[in-house]
């Protein structure tokens, strides 16, 4: 989904937003403009999150910069409880309640009661598919249902924009795929804006197109995901390969676009290659094997991580 179909009106938009806890830095000349649908923010643990959600939610006040949410500013602003959920990283239910009583209890403090109020708490436990546990407490649920039971809590009043800080970490991959449906069905058959944090790159990939990657405080890059995939992708990568045949191998990887440069470690059984794209050097690797009769025993990344590519767009 390009920018132009999700209009053009932001919901939120900082401008050299700063928060400082002490001497540490949460956020630092931070800008940033989110537009409706789905949004992913996409950083290393420490690089922030967090800190931009509280600013969101009107919890923490900026020491500098601006951030308004639908226009507004959110500091002690209560105008803006009723447009915004938000589902927090940490453990946020109640041991001792069931999922009714929970939502209930979040209905009231939005002064939803009676009939209004259990036909939300029905149709959202319905949405995240946990009917059937509603009348458990939420101590025994697992760690997916806590988790569905926290993102329905957080939509009890409707809002407009619903916040999920981390909501796949510590899930397993069956979990993880629910709560990634889950994430679109309630973007695009109810409508919410959804803004959803993560230190992990494909998972948010999976969800939306259009990302902001912050670290150390600073949004370092924004915008449809390919074009981020693309600085990604220009960041060359160092892998190691060890096995047979790596003379003829090293020869044939020259003559690939994506390699960068190619190095024989000690003896002619290891190199070390370093490539700018490195999704078509893992899809063209098994045919140069073929070509050069050449076998690989053993390869690994010396720099797949998500700390150096972030270092690397902010040395840029
Ligand atoms: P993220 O959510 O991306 O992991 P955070 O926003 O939680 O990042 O943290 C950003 C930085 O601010 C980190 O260095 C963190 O240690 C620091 N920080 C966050 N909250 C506090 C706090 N209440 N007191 C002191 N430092 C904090
Ligand atoms: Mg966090």
């Amino acid at each position: 989904m390009t920018m132009r179909e999700r209009g053009t009106e932001n919901l939120i938009v900082a401008e050299s937003l700063g928060k400082w806890y002490g001497e540490v830095i949460g956020l630092n000349n931070f800008n940033l403009e989110i537009k409706p649908g789905i949004t992913g923010i996409v950083g290393p643990n420490g690089s922030g999150k967090s800190t931009l959600f509280k600013l969101v939610l009107g919890l923490i006040r900026p020491n500098a910069g601006e951030i308004t949410v639908f226009g507004k500013k959110p500091w002690r602003n209560s105008e803006l409880h009723s447009l915004i959920g938000f589902c927090p990283d940490y453990e946020s239910l109640p041991a001792d309640s069931t999922g009714r009583e929970y939502m209930s209890l979040i209905g009231h403090l939005h002064a939803m009661s009676g009939a209004v109020l259990s036909k939300r708490i029905d149709e959202l436990s319905e949405l995240v598919g946990m009917t059937d546990a509603l009348d458990r407490k939420t101590g025994g649920y697992s760690k997916g249902m806590k988790q569905r039971m926290k993102i329905a809590g957080a939509m009890v009043h409707d809002p407009k924009l619903l916040i999920l800080d981390e909501p796949l970490s510590g899930t397993d991959p069956l979990v993880r795929k629910d709560l990634i449906d889950l994430t679109k069905r309630m973007n695009k058959e109810h409508g919410h804006s959804i803004i959803v944090s993560s230190h992990v790159l494909f998972e948010i990939e999976r969800m939306t197109h259009d990302v902001a990657l912050i670290y150390k405080g600073r949004a370092v890059a924004s915008g449809d995901i390919s074009e981020i995939r693309d600085l990604i992708d220009k960041h060359p990568h160092n892998i190691i390969i060890e096995g047979e045949g790596m003379v003829a191998l090293a020869k044939a990887l020259l003559d690939e676009e994506y390699t960068v440069s190619v190095a024989f470690n000690e003896g002619k059984d290891s190199i070390t290659i370093q490539v700018s794209r490195p999704d078509d050097f893992f899809g063209g690797l098994p045919t140069l094997m073929d070509v050069t009769g050449s076998s690989v025993k053993s390869m690994y990344s010396l720099d797949d991580n998500l700390e150096a590519i972030f270092k690397y767009l902010v040395g840029r």
